[in-house]
């Protein structure tokens, strides 16, 4: 495994945790293209019109005209995670299907047995090259551990693996369970690391956190890039900027920045860049007539 410096306090699994991810098989032929080589991404053809698109939507906005001093890490931190647990969440009910196909889902999440999620760790090394990048590496913080209290229902039924707690759930047979689980190297690959009973219905289990680690270099600590990351861990595996992205992008934006959504999504439809009209968050209501006028006028103003 490879190790950062000896007194960074974060451990690198990356490569543990994709192969296990690149195994999912079910997901792969559902989200890849399948090639001579196996899984790969599907083609990026749009990824400069909409960087386009979104300068000029910024622009527009007067985002971009804004002088503005990098956000700390420990904001960015913040920013993060308290968006996409709430949007994640929001799209699960919006709908499903669009919550389960995200990457930050695929990738993300463990079942332990409750569902968890990594936290966004933003960060910038020296000699990264890609400014932003989302879901770059998964890390482990030295030492860490974390307490769920959970409901003994939840190792009766739902996920198959648990089927084996039809037997009577105790301190032994728990004991079992979690020995069961396997090494690769000194990181554990179980969900968990030790399970016990807590009091007569509950079980607490002891897990080791992993963190989603998102580039970000200085100047690219800004509200705006990063809803762009946010958008790609939200949008389906294996795409980059597709018609989901740009849907979930127009949501951010006009979400936390209060980016006219007429104004972006005819942008869009003049800059021939398609939109996702029935993923969970089209926004179908704020489309209007009047509003694609009222943008076009706008226009009108500054030529004249
Ligand atoms: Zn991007």
């Amino acid at each position: 495994m490879k190790r950062l410096n000896k007194n960074d306090e974060f451990i690198d699994v990356t490569n543990i945790y994709k192969s296990i991810f690149f195994a999912d098989q079910e997901r792969i032929h559902k989200y890849a293209i399948i090639n001579k080589d196996g899984a790969v991404y599907h083609p990026d053809p749009k990824r400069k019109k909409i960087y386009q698109w979104e300068q000029s939507c910024l622009y527009e906005a007067k985002i971009l005209q804004k002088k503005t001093k990098p956000l700390s890490l420990e904001y960015c931190r913040k920013y993060l995670n308290k968006i996409i647990k709430h949007e994640w969440r929001l799209l699960w009910r919006r709908n499903s299907e669009d919550a389960k196909a995200s990457l930050y889902y695929g990738q993300h999440s463990r079942l332990i047995p409750k569902l968890t999620f990594n936290e966004i760790l933003p960060l910038w090394k020296k000699g990264w090259r890609i400014h932003a990048h989302a879901s770059w590496k998964i890390y482990r913080k030295k030492g860490e551990k974390r307490t769920l209290i959970l409901d003994t229902k939840l190792f009766k039924k739902g996920s198959p693996r648990f089927t084996r707690f039809h037997r009577k759930i105790n301190n032994e047979h728990l004991k079992k369970y979690v020995e069961g689980g396997h090494y690769d190297e000194d990181v554990n690959l179980y969900d968990y690391i030790d399970a016990k009973m807590h009091g007569k219905n509950r079980i607490k289990i002891t897990y080791v956190p992993n963190y989603c680690v998102m580039r970000l270099h200085e100047k690219a600590r800004t509200k705006q890039t990063m809803l762009h990351e946010l958008a790609h861990l939200l949008n389906t595996e294996f795409q980059a900027h597709n018609s989901s992205f740009l849907t979930i992008l127009m949501y951010l934006f006009h979400k936390y920045l209060k980016m006219d959504y007429n104004m972006m999504y005819y942008s869009a439809v003049f800059s021939k860049l398609e939109i996702d009209e029935k993923h969970g968050f089209f926004e179908s209501k704020k489309v209007t007539d009047k509003g694609m006028v009222d943008w076009l006028r706008f226009d009108k103003k500054i030529k004249n």
